[in-house]
């Protein structure tokens, strides 16, 4: 069983709550490895099986997270053998249903009514699921311009969504001001050490599931999602699960100017950078940048030859994989990559991708979708002006085509400039806009 620690190991301070940090020394709270049962007493069927590892909650609030299969590389001849766990298979789509499932059954436990966390998606979907789950409210804080299929979801089920800031550090600081003021429970998995022992699961899971494994590659992020696998193995070290633990490959995002493919990747700066850093300098492994562009072949070829069907940020993996295994760095037979993210929370990333198809059905040109998405846009407000346009439009044509195709719309009397003061300046579909457009939507719908 776990030993419950209330005190800071560097300064001393008092720990309260479940904070990630000390509040004092700012210092990383450490948990002693737990010792929990043999491998062989562990019947797996969801995250719960391990709640031995975890802390104590008689009724969990719980969605049959965990237990995600273990599958090997068949038809990918640059991958064969590697093995791969498929954490997108969770209930919500992501790992983070793990850290939810805990967070959750733990704020109930804590009789609190409403939960807020920030993040930039899975998370958020996730902690909206688990709340409804328990019949709490629940409020999500996310950067501006995040994905919109992964809004929607979160929307679904029931969560007050606020959009805030430019990066998810932003966010996660605003949910941390609402959470002081309205005394709401904190679920941010940055700011709540039980994301980690939730998340952790998925390494003990591994160590079960795998004879043998030396190497493991993990998207990066915040970092959350590789401190907790490694705090999990190093459990399944205690209760003489492994002999050793394994070397730790931390897949981040090259900077580049498409970026936007991989929202979870592109964090500015990583919460647990140092502590993650320290993990692959002990583990002996090494951090890979990875081209967003290349992710999404990754994606799109994983999809193609395996079945699988993976958010572009998760195939960061396969791509860094495959340069290890070419190295003779990783032997893919002892290699395990983790797909963290369902490519249902990135429909539209890959809508934009797959463009050309589209156009070929619509029988239109590139120019004039362009426009009938600038159209569609303005209608729903969703963006109203050059740069917020071209943010919605993913970030993949240059601005000056975009303040082109303005100038043809509003020409042909479909949209008009409002300017308030110099300030504020937005368009707005006209009528003749909007019979258009119904035309087009009916347009497509026919096709
Ligand atoms: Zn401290």
């Amino acid at each position: 069983m776990r030993r419950e620690q209330n005190i800071c190991q560097k300064c001393g301070s008092l720990r309260i709550g479940n904070s990630l940090r000390c509040s004092s020394c700012n210092n990383l709270i450490s948990i002693t490895p737990i010792i929990g049962p043999s491998k062989s007493n562990i019947t797996l069927t969801s995250m719960w099986s391990l709640r031995d590892f975890l802390p104590d909650y008689p009724n969990p609030v719980s969605l049959h997270e965990g237990n995600t299969p273990l599958l090997k590389v068949k038809n990918l001849r640059n991958l064969l053998e590697l093995s791969l766990k498929l954490e997108f298979r969770n209930p919500t789509g992501s790992f983070r249903d793990r850290a939810s499932s805990l967070i959750i059954s733990d704020a109930v436990k804590n009789k609190s009514s409403q939960v807020i966390g920030a993040s930039t998606g899975s998370f958020s979907i996730s902690l909206s699921a688990y709340a409804a789950k328990a019949g709490i409210k629940s409020q999500n804080v996310i950067p501006q311009n995040l994905e919109l299929s992964k809004i929607e979801q979160m929307k679904v089920y029931g969560s007050n969504v606020i959009e805030m800031g430019n990066s998810v550090e932003e966010s996660i600081t605003e949910a941390k001001r609402i959470s002081k003021e309205a005394n709401t429970y904190l679920a941010t998995p940055e700011n709540n050490i039980l994301a980690i022992e939730g998340q952790k699961t998925l390494g003990l899971e591994i160590a079960l599931q795998k004879e043998f494994f030396d190497a493991l590659i993990i998207p990066r992020g915040s970092g959350s999602l590789i401190y907790s696998i490694y705090r999990g193995l190093e459990d399944a070290l205690a209760s003489g699960w492994i002999e050793e633990l394994p070397r730790i490959y931390a897949i981040s995002l090259e900077k580049t100017k498409s970026a936007y493919i991989a929202e979870s990747l592109e964090i500015e700066q990583p919460f647990l950078l140092k502590e993650v850093r320290e993990t692959i300098k002990f583990s002996k492994g090494k951090e890979i940048e990875i081209d967003a562009q290349q992710m999404i072949e990754e994606a799109l070829n994983l999809s193609r030859n395996e079945g699988l069907f993976i958010e572009p940020a998760s195939a960061s993996v396969l791509a860094a994989a495959g340069e290890l295994i070419k190295e003779k760095e990783i032997n893919p037979k002892h290699s395990v990559a983790i797909l963290s993210g369902s490519g249902f929370n990135a429909l539209n990333i890959y809508a934009t991708q797959l463009r050309d198809k589209r156009k070929v059905v619509w029988g239109l040109s590139e120019s004039s979708t362009t426009k009938f998405e600038i159209l569609n846009l303005i209608s729903e407000g969703k963006a109203t002006y050059g740069i917020s346009l071209w943010e919605s439009l993913g970030r993949a044509k240059s601005k000056q085509s975009i303040y082109q195709h303005l100038n043809e719309l509003q020409k042909k009397g479909l949209i008009v400039l409002f300017e308030q003061d110099t300030k504020i300046k937005e368009f707005k579909v006209t009528k003749k806009g909007f019979e258009t457009l119904e035309k087009m939507r009916d347009l497509i719908d026919f096709l």
